[in-house]
Order: C-alpha cells, then sequence, then structure tokens
C-alpha cells in the first residue's frame, strides 16, 4: 500500500478529510488485499504492478486479477494527480504542450471536465501522451491507459465513493473544484518527460 502522498485533511475543502479518510483508507485498501489474495502463490505473487495489469488486460480468465491490479494503480496515480493548492496554471514546460495539443489550457480543462462529466456510470478521466500529442480520454471501472498503450499524465476518479460524502450527485461540482483547485500540473509534467 503506497502512503498517501499528503494528509487525509490536506485537500479540504475540495475533498473532504473523511471523503480521502474512505477512499484511501477502505476503497483503496480493499483493492491491495484483494490483489493479494489474487496473486499469493500464483506467477504474479513477485511481479511488479505494471506487468500484471499488461498481462492481465483482455483476458476473461484474469478479469478479476486485472480489475483490482488496475484500480491499485489508477488510485495511487489519482492521489499524485492532485495536490493542495493545485490547479492555476500548469509549469510553461507543460502549458506549450497544453497548447499545442488542445489551442488553451482552458480548452483543455473544458475537455477533461466533459469525459470526467460524461462518463457512465463508474470510471475514470485522464490527460495522456499519445505519441507526442496529448489527449484526454475516459476509461470504465477498472480500465486504464495503461493497457491501451497511452502514457497517462493526471487522473480524476469519477466512482461515486470519489465524491459522494461531498458532493452527493453533482459530479460536475466536484470535478470543476479538482480541475480548479487541486489538479497538480508538475506531476503531469514530471509524467510528460
Ligand atoms: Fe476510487
Amino acid at each position: 500500500m503506497p502512503p498517501l502522498p499528503y494528509a487525509e485533511n490536506a485537500l479540504a475543502p475540495v475533498i473532504s478529510a473523511k471523503t480521502v479518510g474512505f477512499h484511501y483508507g477502505k476503497h483503496h485498501k480493499g483493492y491491495v488485499d484483494n490483489l493479494n489474495k489474487l496473486v499469493a502463490g500464483t506467477e504474479y505473487a513477485d511481479a511488479p504492478l505494471e506487468k500484471i495489469i499488461t498481462d492481465t488486460a483482455g483476458k476473461a480468465d484474469k478479469a478479476l486479477v486485472f480489475n483490482n491490479a488496475a484500480q491499485v494503480w489508477n488510485h495511487t496515480f489519482y492521489w499524485k494527480s492532485l495536490r493542495a493548492k493545485g490547479g492555476g496554471e500548469p509549469p510553461a514546460a507543460l502549458k506549450r504542450k497544453i497548447e499545442a495539443s488542445f489551442g488553451s489550457v482552458d480548452v483543455c480543462k473544458k475537455e477533461i471536465a466533459n469525459a470526467a462529466v460524461s462518463q457512465f456510470g463508474s470510471g475514470w478521466a485522464w490527460l495522456v501522451l499519445n505519441g507526442d500529442k496529448l489527449e484526454i480520454i475516459k476509461t470504465a471501472n477498472a480500465d486504464t491507459p495503461l493497457a491501451s498503450g497511452t502514457k497517462p499524465l493526471l487522473a480524476i476518479d469519477v466512482w461515486e465513493h470519489a465524491y459522494y460524502l461531498d458532493y452527493q450527485n453533482r459530479r460536475a461540482d466536484y470535478v470543476n473544484a479538482v480541475l480548479d483547485k487541486l489538479l497538480n500540473w508538475e506531476f503531469a509534467l514530471q509524467n510528460a518527460g
């Protein structure tokens, strides 16, 4: 279980300490515990998480291992995609890439919000690098860009457990608040390097 990169109350009031506590301590930990049980004594017992994910992606008989492994990876990535006092202007090097791909940072943020809000049911919105172009994609349930060969830069969890205690059914309010106040553009730049 990778440590949370900040205190549980660091993202408040955008995401409350209660939400982070349940999300990290129950949901994220649940995927870690499930995965450890599922791979115990198998060829994946000591395999790196990324290898488990790419090996089991798309294999119906390995779906349970894939779902839990991908959710462990996705959540670790999500926590790093957020930071206290985030949002605002991306660093210049990332801003140039964003402008080359989307025209402006605002358009990029709108596309992330659209993907996050329009994802039907549980899933994720992602800023990814595809070749040298930035793209916005959404994935359902546990699915992850790692499985489709694009390079994730940022993730927003849009499972109800990520926002329901704070925003109830108002997913768009959660997404826009994350984009404006918590998004860790420095992490995105690090991943793009
Ligand atoms: Fe989650």
